[in-house]
């Protein structure tokens, strides 16, 4: 078996796709050591800064001292606690929905929700750009998938009439798409969806504590409460712990406890892990200035490096694509602004389609404009230096 696997790891090291786990200590919200030096994180997710929270890191550490290390068991039989049950009710509060529920992880929560809804016979309409977890959600559903361009409403408007059903349709999308930093169109995903008796889900990975008035994802961002079927997210980002979650009517919720298999046939969360993020969640709820801080930096930093030229100066989200083309470049700059003290994403085909392999730039609500500012002018330099980015 090695032999045949050494030839295919060699065909990934030839095509610059090959993949090693990294190990760099974190030093706060914003810094990792690596290799002795400190650098700045350009490339988390935790997006508010709240992994480093003192409140939050103290709800964690006490759950674990009183609850123990481990949950034991799944959330049916014996792993199922008051914290859990705590941080579901606070979710499904913070989206205004009836109920919510938490799985062990964003893929979990995907894979579980899109399987359990979806079956043979349904059509799920997903655009082209969504995460793997929802590719593999349609995968295991068993529905037929359609696939529309990204973000084109025309084009999804053109397959809904073109493509029969008989069962039920659904429109899947990311709410901030993860490694594009751009925002779906869902208010014409829900009218479009009300003229096809679609179903429409979110997946707010990247845009909970992000978008939307007080963080509260896509659907609040564009003011439609109440008509976004299914609103999932996770508690990986910027709740700064670990798991995903769904929000939606109290018969959704009930429904996928017993049939989403992701729910049922795993071991529920560690008592510090959901109460992180219980803890995220009331930090964020406590201080409606992070949200803002985290919009400013981004915004900040999107104009820097515009300013270098590097980027179109759109109000965006904290999620900002340089693409750059082949995967060899933006491992080359990758390496070359980590040798500067800055830590980047080198993202490559298979998570981005080929030829726009980019660095993905993220800000947090911990950058200082100071460090942002320099961050800018690295990349600049690091552009001219391997003469790309010419626009
Ligand atoms: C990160 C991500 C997920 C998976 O969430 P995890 O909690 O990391 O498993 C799902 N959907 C999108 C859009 C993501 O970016």
């Amino acid at each position: 078996m090695d032999k045949l696997l050494t030839v295919k790891l060699e065909e990934f090291r030839r095509q610059n796709l090959y993949r090693e786990p990294i190990a760099f200590e974190p030093l706060d919200a914003a810094h990792a050591a690596c290799n002795g030096d400190a650098c700045l994180l350009l490339a988390s997710n935790n997006y508010l800064g709240l992994t480093h929270h003192a409140g939050v890191r103290k709800a964690a550490a006490e759950a674990a001292l009183k609850y123990g290390t481990g949950a034991g068991g799944s959330r049916l039989t014996t792993g199922g606690s008051m914290l859990c049950a705590d941080l579901e009710q606070a979710l499904a509060e913070f989206k205004g929905a009836e109920a919510a529920v938490v799985f062990g992880s964003g893929y979990q929560a995907n894979v579980g929700t899109i399987s359990a809804l979806a079956g043979p016979g349904d059509v799920i309409f997903s655009d082209e750009l969504n995460h793997a977890s929802i590719i593999d959600g349609c995968r295991l559903a068993r529905a037929r998938t359609v696939v529309f361009p990204h973000r084109d409403m025309a084009g999804l408007a053109a397959l809904l009439a073109a493509t029969p059903c008989a069962g039920q349709r659904f429109i899947v999308t990311d709410g901030v798409f993860s490694m594009d930093g751009d925002i779906a169109p869902l208010d014409d995903i829900v009218r479009l969806a009300g003229r096809h008796e679609a179903l429409v889900m979110v997946d707010d990975a990247h845009a909970t504590g992000v978008i939307g008035p007080g963080g509260r994802g896509t659907a609040a961002h564009f003011g439609l409460k109440g008509k976004v079927d299914i609103e999932l997210g996770t508690l990986s980002k910027a709740l700064a712990a670990e798991g995903g979650y769904v929000a939606g009517s109290a018969a959704l919720i009930a429904y996928l406890v017993n049939k989403a298999r992701p729910f049922i046939y795993t071991t529920a969360l560690a008592p510090a892990t959901v109460a992180a993020a219980r803890a995220a969640l009331r930090e964020l709820a406590a201080d409606p200035g992070l949200v803002r801080r985290l919009r400013d930096n981004a915004a900040f930093f999107r104009g820097e490096l515009a300013a270098a030229g590097m980027v179109a100066a759109h109000e965006g989200t904290p999620i900002i694509a340089l693409v750059l083309g082949g995967a060899a470049m933006a491992v080359t700059m990758a390496e070359l602004l980590r040798r500067e003290g800055l830590i980047v994403s080198a993202i490559r085909p298979p998570t981005v389609p080929p030829g726009t392999s980019r660095l993905r730039l993220t800000v947090s609500a911990a950058h200082s404009r100071a460090e942002l500012a320099a961050a800018a002018s690295l990349i600049a330099a690091a552009a001219a230096k391997l003469e790309i980015l010419r626009r």
